[in-house]
């Protein structure tokens, strides 16, 4: 909770930044030393990692915690107006991965990262970068629906209030009504705004989260296993919801459930032991995986 809410309590720009730098670098993390010890290769990614025009890209991503090295030099790309799903067996690093994208890894005593990731070409681990502002921009969905202990009102209105987003208040109504209606909860919550967002069943909750990320003009939506906490069908709204969503953003989503990287995303990444193994169309790695280990892992195999 803390966390999250950390993450709108600053208005800095991110046009503060200094041109991206080139080449690879340090990112982040305390032990610069380390950067240099010589890393095992990784596994070559199987597949196109690129994207025309992308909105974030990666390259040569490690994630360390400690000596453990959790993601092996992963590169790729995040396109615009795409949900690209994250699958692979428990521990393969999905997560940790999906954290570099918004530096939530930061907050990880002993986490290191290194390699480079931009969003709209710049450098999102400049020392100069307010992360606080990224966080708004690529914003985070958790497991576990996560609002603040405030009414349904206020967990939406509380990013564009702290980033000065609305001049009055009838601006913060209308903020809070359309990130209300894109997260598809506006029918189902205006006639009681001023209840506690708790107050709500388990899948409205995690729209309201989707609509709290929402409200501060995000890029990039990060979802971490968004449905594993909902029924079917909370589960089937959120998946519409994310078909609604891409026309504006990009999505990002680690998911346990190949049908579901099946049904929501356009592009997907197969992750096995910190490495990429295999990314591209969505409907190619589920028919023709080029990897053994893709193959083996979407036809159960392990897993
Ligand atoms: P799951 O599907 O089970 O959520 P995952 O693919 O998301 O797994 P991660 O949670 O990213 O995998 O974990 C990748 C590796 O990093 C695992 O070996 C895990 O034990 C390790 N790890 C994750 N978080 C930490 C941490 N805070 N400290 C130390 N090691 C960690």
């Amino acid at each position: 909770m803390e966390m999250v809410m950390d993450a709108f309590v600053n208005t800095k720009s991110l046009k503060i930044l200094k041109d991206p730098r080139q080449g690879d670098h340090v990112v982040a993390g305390d032990d610069a030393k380390n950067e240099r010890e010589p890393l095992k290769p990784s596994t070559a990614t199987v597949g196109d990692i690129h994207v025309a025009d992308p909105r974030m890209t990666c390259r040569h991503v490690n994630v360390f915690y400690g000596e453990k090295r959790a993601i092996r030099d992963v590169s790729i790309d995040i396109g615009r107006n795409e949900v690209l799903a994250m699958i692979g067996p428990s521990g393969c690093g999905k997560s940790t991965f999906l954290r570099c994208l918004n530096r939530m890894n930061d907050t990880i005593d002993g986490c290191r990262v290194t390699g480079t990731i931009t969003l709209d070409g710049q450098d999102i681990y400049d020392p100069a970068l307010d992360v606080v502002l990224l966080r708004a921009q690529v914003g985070m969905v958790f497991q576990k629906p996560n609002p603040f202990p405030k009414s349904i009102y206020d967990n939406v209105a509380y990013g564009p209030k702290i980033h000065g987003l609305a001049q009055s208040r009838e601006e913060l109504d209308e903020i809070v009504e359309t990130s209300l209606r894109k997260a598809g909860l506006w029918e189902e919550v205006k006639d009681r705004l001023h209840q506690s967002g708790t107050s709500l069943s388990g899948g409205q909750q995690q729209r309201l989260c989707i609509a709290r990320a929402i409200a501060v003009n995000p890029e990039v939506i990060l979802m971490d296993e968004p449905c594993s906490a909902l029924d079917p069908i909370a589960t089937g709204r959120i998946e519409d919801l994310m078909h609604e969503l891409r026309a504006q953003y990009s999505i990002v989503i680690v998911t346990h459930s190949m049908q579901q990287a099946a049904r929501v995303s356009q592009r997907t990444a197969f992750f096995h032991m910190g490495d990429l193994i295999e990314v591209g169309p969505t409907d190619r790695i589920f028919t023709r995986p080029r990897h053994k280990l893709t193959e083996d892992y979407i036809t159960g195999r392990f897993g």
